[in-house]
């Protein structure tokens, strides 16, 4: 049963990270700015909530680019789902990448109880290195979330080989702000491997509250959900999930939920079923 599911509602940024897998020359001809109607695809899951009774559906807005440069469209879509919102019907959330953000979008996002993501590598050294020197801004953003919603905002960091050489460094900085952390292994060209990411969240665990799901995401540090329960709107078209872009969509993006049904081969979902797809 699909539970959730992340809707990509732009595929552009305004940054240009080192290690960015969303705007490679293999997924960048995958995403064009294909039409993508996100109110029917809110009516879907609308519809599937009540037919199926979910209690909570989590709702990401989340994909290939930066969601704040498309603030405009982003208030309309939660402004069109706000009763299931309220309601706690829908859980959603976006992430960003703390450049643009300013009060009045907080103010709203906590008004209609979206959740909001920093992305931040750690330290100025390693952040500034791979996110276009942008730690300062990312930190000024942060604290005005602290400011207008008296807590720290859950904060995702990419953990790749700078992180893994800082690695006590990176986890006292986290420590600070006793929030949730997300950390994610880096993936494609200055990627890690999945031991080198486990025994960094080994000793992460022991110090800071780290997001791990179980049937979700190996670059979360949970096991391959794919094809299980989420699902991945981008480009007109629904995928298994937002590192799957450049395999073939599993359905048109208008698909009503309940006649999604992936077919993809068993295999250990302790591995990613993309990087199984591209041996
Ligand atoms: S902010 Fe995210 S989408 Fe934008 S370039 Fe960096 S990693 Fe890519
Ligand atoms: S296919 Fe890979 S990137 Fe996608 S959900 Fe599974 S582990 Fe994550």
């Amino acid at each position: 049963m699909i539970t959730r599911a992340c809707i990509s509602i732009n595929n552009r940024c305004n940054l240009n990270c080192t290690y960015c897998h969303f705007h490679t020359p293999e997924k960048a001809v995958c995403l064009s700015e294909a039409e993508m109607n996100v109110y029917t695809i809110l009516d879907n899951i609308k519809s599937h909530i009540d037919k199926y009774d979910i209690e909570t559906f989590k709702l990401g807005f989340v994909g290939n680019g930066e969601p704040l440069l498309d603030y405009g469209s982003l208030r309309g879509y939660i402004e069109y789902i706000s009763d299931y919102l309220l309601a706690d019907r829908i859980a959603a959330y976006t992430i960003t990448n703390g450049t643009l953000i300013n009060k009045e979008m907080l103010d709203y996002f906590k008004k209609h109880k979206v959740n909001v993501g920093f992305s931040i590598d750690g330290m100025a050294e390693i952040h500034n290195k791979l996110r276009c020197n942008t730690h300062s801004k990312v930190m000024n953003a942060i604290e005005l979330y602290h400011a207008v919603n008296a807590c720290y905002p859950s904060m995702n960091c990419t953990v790749g080989r700078d992180v893994l050489d800082k690695a006590e460094d990176t986890i006292a900085f986290f420590k600070q702000f006793g929030n949730r952390i997300t950390f994610s292994r880096m993936i494609g060209k200055y990627g890690i491997c999945l031991d080198e990411f486990h025994s960094f969240l080994d000793r992460a665990k022991s110090r800071v509250n780290v997001r791990i799901g179980k049937y979700d995401c190996t670059m979360y540090g949970g096991m391959c959900g794919a094809g299980i329960n989420n699902i991945f709107y981008a480009n007109g078209n629904i995928y298994l999930c937002g590192n799957c872009v450049d395999l073939p969509p599993i359905a048109k993006a208008d698909t009503p939920i309940d006649r999604i049904k992936p077919d993809i081969p068993m295999f250990d979902r302790s591995t990613c079923f993309k990087e199984t797809q591209c041996l």
